[in-house]
């Protein structure tokens, strides 16, 4: 067999059997030769393109196991985007000039603050916002936890005093139960209906989104929320570039569900189900059902979900453990239900209490239907109880970690001591010691929480764990992890919680071509340079999909 492509260069494959590799040869798009250049001539015609790296290090596409692209990519170009640091005053100055920027818009939408006690004891309120525009005005704090809205936003939708609370979410009331503007966690759900985008702006976020992480590098990713807006534009959007042949990479998506208030869980796994019928394509599948099981942290108060209580004085007084999103019952018929359907399951945990919950949920379904292989993953995994690793293990539930988050500004640090304490606050985002367990641990990046979240840079945090030259930001030391784990999270073990490893995920025989060039071979420069390596060329499928001017 002759191949339309060879080439020549430091080939570090993450296939257990064969990790290093001189040249490669590439035909009708899949890797049909990975081995030593003697290997390689038989392969070689006078049609075949022939590339020699003498530099830097070759590697399989890189993984994304959580980003939310459909929200990101529609953000990125129809978004007002406020400073997670800045002060009350430089959000409404960003708002304004937005505004007057932006006339074509029916809804002014943006994200990134951090609740800061200039914006009021009970967090920012629609009074903030007043005189700014007569439009509704929905913003989203930096983790997309919570809506900042304005009055024409809750008068709009009718939202008011008798508007009734939400179990899985706080509506944030004055003395009189009037809305402040500030609705948190399953609230805001009620302000969704003004959030929706278009099939046709949703395809040209995830194409914007593209464009700039192909360039990094990245070919594979898990779109954790495809249905954001409670619609299914951004599925049908994702169906239509593929079909015209504009998707580049290989996405993946997880349908959300919910068990509050106007929710039938067990009706919604089975819509998404119709949903992966009618988008399934080359590129595209809705494969996960996504479940959030808690909330985060820190908040007033905080509602990711703990085992023991938070420790800030409110929440000693009221024993406050955070929020669940489910209960246990929902849980097992969720996990069976989704299985039964040939889903995996991502639940999103960020507390300890989270975490057991749905451990203790996926082994008692697995206890009534036995073993199965969908590869269930948690996500986040932030405040850990060591005793529940083996569990994963056991179980083969996946880590999907957050590397990009294990550094900590020292400011912020002592804002997660106030609410965790000090021990559980110094333990957080174990990342080694899921390896040392034998869990299979991906990385992700919770984009656009983390923005930009480019997959050099996830690789060197969650090997320093630090800001470089920031020594003052580093957490978890004992956590860090090898240069080899990290590619190895950002790889094949992203394929693997994809269930396409059979076919991605390493420079392997038989697999599809994807991989990225690096001008610096990162498993030998100094770790605080890894995210400066140049990416040099980005190939799918045996395409180049991206090459560095
Ligand atoms: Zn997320």
């Amino acid at each position: 067999m002759k191949a339309n492509k060879v080439i020549y260069g430091n080939i570090y494959t993450v296939d257990k059997k064969k990790p290093k590799a001189a040249a490669l040869a590439i035909s009708d798009g899949k890797f049909v030769y990975v081995g030593d250049e003697e290997g390689v001539k038989e392969y070689i015609d006078k049609d075949t393109e022939e590339i020699r790296y003498d530099e830097g290090i070759i590697l399989p596409g890189f993984g994304e196991g959580h980003g939310h692209i459909a929200p990101g990519g529609t953000e990125a170009l129809f978004f007002v985007h406020l400073s997670p640091m800045g002060t009350l005053e430089e959000h409404l100055a960003a708002i304004k000039e937005f505004i007057k920027d932006h006339p074509e818009l029916d809804v002014i939408q943006g994200s990134g603050f951090i609740p800061t006690p200039d914006m009021g004891p009970k967090g920012p309120t629609a009074d903030l916002l007043n005189g700014l525009t007569d439009k509704p005005i929905v913003l989203a704090d930096i983790g997309h936890h919570s809506y900042w809205v304005n009055h024409p936003a809750m008068e709009r939708l009718g939202i008011d005093r008798n508007t009734p609370d939400i179990s899985d979410g706080i509506i944030t009331r004055d003395d009189q139960g009037n809305p402040t503007g500030y609705f948190r966690e399953g609230a805001m759900d009620l302000l969704k209906e003004l959030t929706v985008f278009s099939v046709e702006q949703y395809k040209e976020g995830f194409l914007h989104y593209q464009e700039e992480y192909l360039a990094h590098g990245e070919t594979l990713i898990l779109e954790p929320i495809i249905n954001w807006d409670t619609t299914d534009n951004a599925a049908l959007a994702c169906h239509e570039l593929d079909m015209e042949g504009k998707l580049k990479m290989h996405v993946y998506a997880a349908y959300q569900v919910f068990q509050a208030e106007g929710h039938d869980t067990m009706a919604e796994i089975e819509h998404a189900a119709e949903l992966r019928k009618k988008t399934k394509g080359r590129m595209f599948e809705l494969s996960n059902i996504k479940i959030q099981i808690d909330g985060t942290m820190p908040g007033t108060p905080s509602t990711a979900y703990m085992k023991q209580p938070y420790t800030d004085p409110w929440s000693v007084e009221h024993q406050h453990h955070g929020q669940l999103r489910f209960d246990m019952e929902t849980l097992i018929k969720i996990y069976k239900k989704s299985h039964e359907l040939g889903f995996t399951v991502h639940a999103h945990a960020i507390g300890d209490g989270a975490l057991c919950m749905a451990l203790d949920a996926i082994e008692k379904a697995l206890e009534q239907t036995g073993s199965h292989d969908y590869r269930d993953a948690i996500t986040h995994l932030q405040v850990v109880d060591r005793a529940d690793i083996p569990r994963m293990a056991k179980l083969n539930v996946i880590a999907s970690t957050d590397p990009h988050w294990f550094d900590f500004d020292p400011e912020y640090f002592q804002m997660m001591v106030a609410v965790l304490g000090e021990e559980r606050a110094e333990n957080q985002l174990p990342m080694k010691a899921f390896f040392d367990a034998g869990v299979t641990v991906t990385s992700a990046s919770d984009y656009p929480v983390t923005n930009p979240a480019y997959p050099l840079a996830g690789i060197q945090k969650g090997v320093i764990r630090q800001l470089p030259g920031r020594p003052d930001t580093l957490h978890n030391a004992g956590e860090r992890v090898t240069i080899e784990q990290m590619i190895e999270a950002t790889t094949i073990n992203e394929a693997y919680q994809m269930l396409c490893d059979d076919r991605l995920g390493s420079v392997t025989v038989g697999k599809e071509a994807d991989l990225v060039v690096l001008g610096d071979d990162i498993t030998k420069c100094d770790s605080e340079h890894i995210q400066d390596s140049p990416v040099l060329g980005t190939m799918v499928g045996g395409e180049w999909v991206y090459t560095h001017a």
